[in-house]
């Protein structure tokens, strides 16, 4: 099967290590973030953010997990994790700063956003109509429906191209508020700075990996094939 084929892991290469690359960036942002004070919890400062932009709706709650938070549209409720929603750093209030940048982007029909949640359905679905799609067609021979398959396949894609400006935005957001509100102090906002730009890159990685893997079965599909 093209599951063990080497090629895929040389089509992939680039996006793994700058995954592993993003995800260790992410884990030293947050430990050395964590040791940096802040004037507030994750919590209360994602409560007055919320608050101040008229959001008083929108509810907090802590949930379990280490870097699990976030912002759930559909309840419009923020989950922050135990050590973002009680700890007094940079770490927490840049982490709790940018969900709370996710819930201000719904209230105000933030424009990426509507197209991400809208490019949901085929983020869910494209990956299992490919491989159905895939297999179904070539046991026809039906190039066509292997074609379909790929379009398919390519709604994850733009799901993870849409859902880089609004990641990017809700990090902007934050790192502004924080300092406007006097949160974080200068290196207060350095802290918060490294660790969203670190988050920003595993979502560009993932990106990259997906662009890489349709890359890849177009190359499978189209030619190049050795056995
Ligand atoms: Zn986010």
């Amino acid at each position: 099967m093209f599951f063990f084929d080497p090629m895929y892991i040389v089509f992939l290469a680039p996006a793994l290590i700058l995954m592993l690359w993003a995800q260790a960036r992410v884990k030293s942002a947050f430990a050395q973030g964590m040791r940096v004070p802040a004037q507030l919890s994750g919590a209360a400062a994602a409560r007055y953010i919320l608050d101040q932009a008229g959001c008083q709706d929108v509810g907090i709650e802590e949930t379990h997990g280490t870097l699990s938070d976030h912002y759930d549209p559909r309840h419009r409720v923020l989950r922050l994790s135990s050590d973002v929603y009680h700890r007094q750093t940079a770490a927490s209030v840049g982490i709790a700063a940018h969900e709370a940048g996710h819930a201000l982007q719904h209230a105000h029909n933030y424009l990426p956003l509507v197209l991400r949640n809208a490019a949901v359905p085929a983020a869910k679905f494209g990956p299992a109509i490919f491989f159905i799609l895939f297999i179904v067609g070539m046991l026809m021979q039906s190039l066509q429906l292997v074609v379909i398959g790929l379009v398919a396949f390519a709604g994850v894609l733009v799901f993870q191209v849409v859902n880089l400006p609004v990641e990017f935005d809700a990090s902007n957001r934050a790192k502004q508020i924080l300092t406007e509100y006097n949160i974080v102090d200068g290196d207060g906002a350095v802290a918060v700075r490294k660790v969203l730009n670190a988050a920003g890159w595993t979502y560009v990685a993932a990106t990259l990996q997906t662009l890489l893997q349709l890359l890849y079965y177009i190359f499978i599909i189209f030619g190049g094939r050795r056995d």
